[in-house]
């Protein structure tokens, strides 16, 4: 779903929903179709539709595991767990794409295509929202956070507090847990997607029951609609906002806040200085491992973060001069663009004739303009010079010339 107008539309932030994709966890297929059908009948109409559907792309895929859905089991036609099949930083062999399952394979070239900010992916059998890293280094139990930890956490509660009960859950504290801390796997897409995609992803886990009878579909989806939406809508600067504090502090589900939600983050362009252009530099926060890059035809960038916090925001590029700016991240997102200025060392340099050129060039343009400098300047003295001796001559002459004629 996007907004129907061009250059806009590209400069907006993108989220993707993925449901089943274990085949036997069905729910989030079916939540997601009728999100699908509840933004579409609600656009225009209910004004967090409107707002969604008019600022972001959002991505739906319903079913990323349809072999494995029309077997009833959890791995695809092969028989492999699509969610332990992508490369993972703790076991970097066989991270040859061309190995991956076709749907993983599908996923991992998605993710690369679209710049995504933020994902979430659906699954069954648990009522809780998991957040990175969902595996730790020497493989044990243990809570093991991600460089944006805060903001994850922040995400993962978005989701549960507006959820009808995750949030008073008894197993996981707010309903949100580390994914290391609750059991290691290794191989899933929420690692993949924010180590290679910078995508913010979680794992929902929005149904204890994994094949609920059909008729109780309507009131899961009730459940987690909203969810679905403010967690779709924190990623979108707009005119309906809500303090997130309150938010956070919230213990209950409140209809009266149906459509209250929250934005979060830092979004803008990164342009070069001399030509104006957009550039795809990178941009990273203070203390915050993790780097985002921006677009490589419009240089746009979106990253997530946890609001009421000051951020050290950098924008980088090779042969560019790093930027840093500090911004106050509160209950909405912030806007900034960064215009990056040449690195006179290694980079081109827009000279005062107006052609860009590299050094080497611009030192014999320089050399040339040097000379046309002292040829003119040479001549200015000869001519000076011969002035200065034609005016002598005839004052010269003029001192021993007779001031009256003689008298013959
Ligand atoms: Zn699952």
């Amino acid at each position: 779903m996007q907004p129907n107008h061009a250059l806009g539309a590209t400069l907006v932030k993108c989220r993707m929903y993925v449901g089943n994709v274990h085949g036997d966890e069905p729910v989030g297929r079916e939540v997601l179709i009728k999100l699908a059908n509840w933004l579409c009948d609600n656009y225009l109409k209910d004004p967090l539709a409107t707002l969604i559907v008019k600022n972001m792309h959002l991505h739906i895929l319903p079913t990323m595991n349809p072999d494995g859905f029309a077997l009833r089991r959890r791995g695809n036609a092969n028989n492999v767990d699509l969610n332990r099949d992508f490369p993972d930083q703790f076991f970097p062999n066989n991270d040859e794409i061309n190995y991956r399952q076709p749907e993983t394979r599908a996923i991992m070239n998605w993710v690369k295509q679209e710049h995504f900010t933020a994902s979430a992916s659906l699954h069954g059998g648990a009522l809780v929202a998991n957040y990175p890293w969902d595996g730790s280094r020497d493989q044990s139990k243990q809570y093991y956070g991600c460089p944006d930890d805060k903001t994850f956490r922040y995400m993962a509660s978005v989701y549960s507090q507006s959820h009808y009960n995750m949030s008073l859950s008894k197993e996981f504290k707010g309903g949100i847990t580390n994914g290391a801390f609750w059991y290691p796997i290794y191989g899933g897409m929420q690692d993949w997607n924010y180590i290679h995609g910078g995508c913010f992803e979680l794992t929902l886990e929005i149904s204890d029951v994994k094949w609920p009878k059909a008729a109780e579909l309507p009131v899961i989806w009730e459940h987690n609609r909203m969810s679905m939406l403010n967690l779709a809508a924190s990623l979108v600067k707009g005119n309906l906002s809500w303090r997130s504090r309150e938010f956070l502090d919230c213990q209950s589900y409140d209809p009266a806040k149906v459509y209250n939600f929250i934005q979060t983050g830092v979004h803008g362009r990164i342009f070069a200085a001399d030509t104006g252009h957009p550039i795809p530099g990178s941009l990273t926060i203070k203390g915050i491992g993790s780097e985002i890059r921006a677009s490589r035809t419009y240089g746009d960038y979106h990253r997530m973060l946890a609001p009421g916090e000051n951020y050290e925001v950098m924008a980088s590029m090779e042969g560019f001069r790093t930027k840093a700016t500090r911004i106050v991240v509160e209950e909405k997102a912030v806007s900034l663009d960064f215009v990056l200025d040449r690195d006179g060392a290694n980079g081109l340099i827009r000279n005062d004739l107006g052609c860009p050129c590299d050094d080497d060039k611009l030192f014999h343009v320089q050399g040339a303009r040097l000379e046309l400098y002292l040829f003119v300047l040479f001549i200015i003295i000869a001519l000076y010079v011969l002035f200065k001796r034609k005016t002598t001559s005839k004052f010269t002459i003029h001192r021993h010339s007779p001031k009256r004629p003689i008298a013959v």
